[in-house]
């Protein structure tokens, strides 16, 4: 996979492009990381990227030229047309899923915005996805780049090395993930749930199973609605509920 990044501060992407999984992902030539200032771009004597909005109010708008230039620079002589990726707090809420989607792609392109906003033909003629990581807002579009580009990098087969772990992360199977337990058996008064160390996988399973439905039902009872229950798993919710409901009416 190949990743460009349209920013004004490629400086803020070195640590994290070169530090842990992206690192090693970038090392072992499993992706391709770049990073382009697209005031390199600007057309005018003192490089300015943004201008003042037509219509007045507050803030500076980051000008069409300069990230039109940039992205038809990166895309030059390509045949296939990669997806350009615009943060946005307006956008998409980022997702396991929309990770999952992207990490199928070939090249994506990514637009790291600044100030007020964006001039609007940007949004309608340019960019293929408009991406939130979250209903808050951020001075700039770097931090969300990096967000959603390690959690798509992760997915790529070779970068994790258990191949398994990403499978059973929370989200992936639309639960949360179930409790983990390491050495020792027992810290300080603390012991670790008699069924993990049985050795015997089906109760394992069994458990793991379990556990991330209650996880999930205690804390995201939202996801529940689009996972897949057994006839039995859904009773036990039902009764999960029920016990509680008669708990807080006591
Ligand atoms: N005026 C804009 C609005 O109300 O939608 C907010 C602009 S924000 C100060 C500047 C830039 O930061 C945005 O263009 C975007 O690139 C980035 N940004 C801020 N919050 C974000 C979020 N939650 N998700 C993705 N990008 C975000």
């Amino acid at each position: 996979m190949r990743i460009d990044v349209l920013t004004l501060f490629p400086a803020m992407f070195d640590g994290v492009f070169s530090s842990s999984i992206l690192g090693k992902a970038r090392d072992k030539g499993l992706v391709a990381l770049n990073t382009v200032n697209f005031r390199d771009y600007a057309n005018n004597k003192h490089n300015t990227v943004d201008d003042y909005p037509y219509g007045g109010g507050g803030g500076m708008v980051l000008k069409a030229e300069p990230i039109f230039s940039a992205v038809e620079d990166v895309t030059a002589g390509l045949t296939a047309k990669p997806r350009v990726v615009l943060m946005c707090p307006q956008g998409e809420p980022f997702s396991q899923k929309k990770a999952e989607e992207l990490s199928g792609e070939e090249h994506l392109i990514f637009i790291c915005g600044h100030y007020e906003g964006y001039d609007e033909r940007i949004r309608e003629y340019l960019v293929t996805d408009e991406l939130s990581i979250g209903d808050y807002v951020l001075t700039g579009g770097e931090l969300p780049a990096m967000v959603i580009i390690d959690s798509v990098v992760r997915l790529l087969p070779g970068v994790l090395g258990n191949e398994t772990s990403a499978v059973t992360d929370s989200f992936s199977t639309g639960l949360l993930e179930y409790p983990h337990y390491t050495r020792p058996p027992k810290f300080r008064d603390w012991e670790v749930p008699e069924v993990l160390i049985s050795g015997h996988h089906g109760n394992i399973e069994a458990w793991r199973r379990e556990q991330s439905l209650l996880r999930t039902w205690r804390k995201r009872p939202d996801l529940l609605k689009h996972v897949q229950l057994t006839p039995k798993e859904q009773r036990w919710l039902r009764e999960l509920q029920a016990a509680e409901e008669k708990n807080t009416e006591k």
